[in-house]
């Protein structure tokens, strides 16, 4: 029996984990396969985007399933074939599959906005928050080389396109690392620019009334410009064009306006909204069950509301233990359980010292939020591999830093 997970973000190492929980000393084979040797903290990229320093972004997959029975594979899946029950990794090589779990996650969506992915950069992945701190970087470093104001003006302007967690979090960020960011360019505070464009009348779609006047009030104070209610027409080389026809001039335009699943799954499965995956209610595929599709790469519906669930990493992880489960009933011979999506809650910062979180019925604004988020994610390294990894975590992080130092 061959299970191989695709995928090591939040769905597929927790559902690799919980397999080796449920059937590792039962001679499975058990394997987890991804493109890069570790797991990124998709949801602390932000900070390193915005040039500040974080503790840990990425967790090395070896520590995660040292003492496990998940083999390692590292190689980039460019095929899944249903039929033959085979995965193609980087066009060459084949791994049979008895049970395969699908956690590729997601990627970003244009919109078919013209010049959108020609003009942009934008935030999915640590490479990708890497760039964008260079790209800024640069950008201000030409903009302290001009001596005309107005010249150095589209040089020293972000616009986030996109006003959701992942955009709002980045502005604040950013705002709140203009004073090092200009320091280090011999420019003023006042002249780097931040512009959140947002289509929808208020920033945070979807959210509560209260976090929403909250996040928009802790952005204002920090200067960053608002645009709302005015979605893009179009991206050219160095500026944006509003629906209304303003042209606005900026060297750094970020799109953080949507997501869709990883293009390998139109490819390969039944999809729907934004190249999602149709699963049943126990997370199968509806083209094969014994393929499993977890995370942002699936269309798992909400049963309470009949709408399909978000991407978001508190989901991907509750579907990622779920299809283990579920792999471990079908070959036990138990009932399989459906899908109960569970919102926990929302924990967001904006900039470094405020933030927002909604857990139950408790809302909190302010500085608390923070550290809770900060908190939150030690936990989630703790429940990855208890006290063990989260030594580890911080070894080496202490290494690299004293090594950096
Ligand atoms: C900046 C940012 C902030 C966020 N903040 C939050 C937050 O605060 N709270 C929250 O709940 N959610 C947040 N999210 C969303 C959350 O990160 C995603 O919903 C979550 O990562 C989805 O998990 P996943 O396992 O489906 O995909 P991912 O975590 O993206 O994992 C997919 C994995 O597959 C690998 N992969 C992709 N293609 C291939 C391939 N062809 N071959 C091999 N490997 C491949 C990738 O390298 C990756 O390891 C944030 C997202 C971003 C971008």
């Amino acid at each position: 029996m061959k299970i191989r997970v695709l995928g090591a973000g939040f769905a597929g190492v927790r559902a690799a984990l919980d397999l080796d929980r449920l059937l590792g000393r039962q001679g499975v084979d058990i394997s987890i396969i991804n493109k890069d040797p570790y797991h990124e903290l998709t949801t602390e990229i932000y900070r390193p985007a915005a040039g500040r320093d974080v503790r840990v972004l990425a967790v090395p997959l070896e520590d995660i399933f040292a003492g496990t029975s998940v083999a390692v594979v590292q190689g980039t899946v460019t095929d899944i074939r249903l039929r033959e029950r085979q995965v193609v990794l980087d066009r060459q090589r084949i791994l049979k599959f008895d049970r395969l779990v699908v956690a590729l996650g997601s990627e970003p969506e244009y919109f078919s906005i013209p010049g959108l992915r020609e003009n942009s950069l934008t935030l999915k992945s640590l490479n990708s928050a890497e760039n964008i701190r260079r790209h800024i970087d640069a950008m201000l470093s030409q903009a302290a080389a001009l001596a005309n104001p107005a010249d150095r003006q589209p040089f020293a302007t972000v616009i986030i396109a996109g006003a959701g967690l992942t955009g709002v979090e980045l502005a604040g960020e950013l705002a709140d690392q203009r004073p090092v960011l200009a320091r280090r360019h011999g420019l003023v505070p006042e002249e780097i620019r931040i512009i959140t464009v947002e289509a929808a009348p208020d920033i945070l779609p979807g959210f509560d009334d209260a976090l929403i006047e909250a996040a928009t009030d802790m952005l204002m104070r920090k200067g960053v410009s608002l645009i709302l209610g005015t979605p893009l027409r179009a991206v050219e080389p160095g500026a944006v064009v509003l629906e209304d026809g303003t042209r606005i001039a900026a060297r750094t335009i970020i799109w953080s306006g949507g997501v869709r699943a990883n293009r390998l799954i139109e490819k390969c499965f039944t999809t729907r909204n934004r190249g999602r995956a149709v699963v049943n209610e126990y997370l199968q595929s509806v083209d094969d069950p014994t393929v499993y599709i977890i995370g942002d790469a699936a269309l798992a519906i909400n049963t309470r509301t009949g709408q399909p669930v978000a991407p978001t990493a508190q989901h991907a992880v509750q579907q990622g233990r779920l299809a283990a489960r579920n792999i471990w009933a079908e070959l036990k011979g138990r009932p399989l359980r459906a899908y109960r999506a569970r919102t926990i809650g929302v924990l967001a910062t904006v900039g470094h010292d405020v933030g927002l979180a909604h857990i139950g019925p408790i809302k909190l604004f302010g500085r608390f939020p923070v550290v809770v988020k900060d908190l939150n994610t030690w936990r989630y390294i703790l429940s990855l591999g208890g006290t063990r990894l989260l030594l580890k975590v911080l070894w080496r992080n202490g290494r690299l830093r004293w090594a950096r130092a």
